[in-house]
């Protein structure tokens, strides 16, 4: 193995490219919204912009939970999530429920799902992890017999398969974010997009927003330091995938005004940054064995980040250094602060655990080039042949 990689290259484990135009556009004044950018570019008709995809979703649950009289008390979520998606259940003051993944998919598992839906569940959320498509069909027909709206967790994908519908516009709503380690990482930011729900959407009303230069020169900062040659400094600085806390106390604010700029500006690189992450996926797809690998790889716009599931994803210095990372670490159900405001007798899902103990990512972004790509393919292998 090369020396600089061994000692001195260090990768962070989530995109963090952004245009520097883009960046620069924080000082010019721009009257154009981001808001019909987006909606050019999903195809969709109805959107609101958020401070974050979480207050988004707290903000949309609230508003659903007074339209339907507190009837319906329960959100169902995967068992295996963003915790700030819980953390938004709570806000809004509805009980969390789960139903389970299956790990050699990270899909639904629907017979899972058909359990815990009830007259109670006021919402489903289904989600597209790293950006693997999820179909969408079943679990539409299940929600729709129960009544429950069915929201679209899209944090982790952006972009369009060719004439078909983008993910996260397919659900009653859709769920976007614009956050460390997201498809589009501009430091912050959510959108919530629908179709056939306008009334719902015009009737959410936000925080009146910062300007956001602190996230925009943060923003900056961390294009300086993700090069792997300034490997002793990322380790200070908070960037790379956000730390997975669930905190139910966070602000409702509209899109800080810096970000929007940014966004109008970076949305068209968006294309070149899925781009990369397809061709390092496909390096990881041909060169890892397939028993690490889950069947369904190829279905994505691109991946955030590559998963492959192991015996024991137990993480090593070496494998963090070069951008490998676990995910959330356990369960929903498991974590302590979250159990709570579980609903009591939930249905177990042992998918989720034993996705939470195997499943280990690999880098994608724009920093990580073929040459690393394979580095990272031997240093797995190497790993996986020591356990
Ligand atoms: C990041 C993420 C969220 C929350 O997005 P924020 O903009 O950070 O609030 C929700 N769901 C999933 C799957 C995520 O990855």
């Amino acid at each position: 193995m090369p020396t600089y990689f061994k000692n001195i290259a260090w990768y962070p484990p989530a995109e963090t490219k952004v245009p520097w135009h883009a960046i620069f556009s924080v000082f010019t004044s721009q009257s154009r919204e981001f808001k019909y950018d987006l909606l050019r570019f999903l195809k969709v008709d109805h959107c609101v912009l958020g401070e974050s995809a979480r207050a988004l979703l707290f903000k949309l649950l609230e508003t659903l939970k007074k339209q339907n009289h507190s009837q319906r008390d329960e959100v169902l979520i995967p068992g295996y999530t963003c915790y700030s998606v819980a953390a938004a259940i709570v806000k809004a003051g509805l009980k969390i429920n789960v139903y389970d993944l299956d790990p050699s998919t990270l899909y639904p598992d629907l017979d899972s799902l058909k359990s815990a839906v009830s007259e109670k569940t006021l919402a489903v959320v289904f989600q597209h992890l790293f950006g693997i498509f999820t179909p969408i069909y079943d679990i539409q027909k299940i929600t729709c017999k129960f009544g429950a709206y069915l929201i679209e967790d899209a944090a982790q994908t952006l972009g369009t398969f060719g004439n078909g519908k983008a993910p996260g516009t397919i659900g009653d709503f859709g769920l976007f974010s614009f956050g460390r380690g997201k498809p589009l990482p501009v430091g912050g930011g959510g959108a919530l997009v629908s179709d056939t729900n306008s009334e719902i959407l015009d009737s959410i009303s936000l925080d009146r927003p910062k300007m956001g230069y602190k996230q925009a020169s943060l923003l900056a900062a961390t294009q300086i330091i993700s090069k792997p040659a300034f490997y002793w400094i990322p380790e200070l600085l908070p960037f790379g995938l956000g730390k997975t806390v669930f905190d139910p106390g966070f602000t409702v604010e509209a899109i800080p005004n810096a970000l929007e700029k940014i966004l109008i500006n970076a949305l068209p690189s968006l294309n070149q940054l899925n781009g990369h992450r397809k061709c390092i996926s496909d390096i990881y797809s041909k060169r890892l064995a397939n028993k690490l690998l889950l069947g369904n790889i190829n279905n994505s716009i691109s991946l955030i980040r590559y998963p492959i599931m192991l015996l024991d994803s137990s993480m090593t210095k070496e494998l963090n250094r070069i951008g490998v990372r676990n995910m959330y670490p356990s369960a929903i159900s498991d974590v302590r602060v979250i159990k709570p405001y579980l609903k009591a007798n939930h249905i177990s899902t042992p998918g989720a655990v034993e996705i939470s103990k195997r499943l280990l990512t690999l880098p994608t972004h724009i920093g990580i080039n073929k040459k690393v790509a394979k580095q990272i393919c031997i240093e797995i292998v190497n790993f996986v042949n020591s356990n």
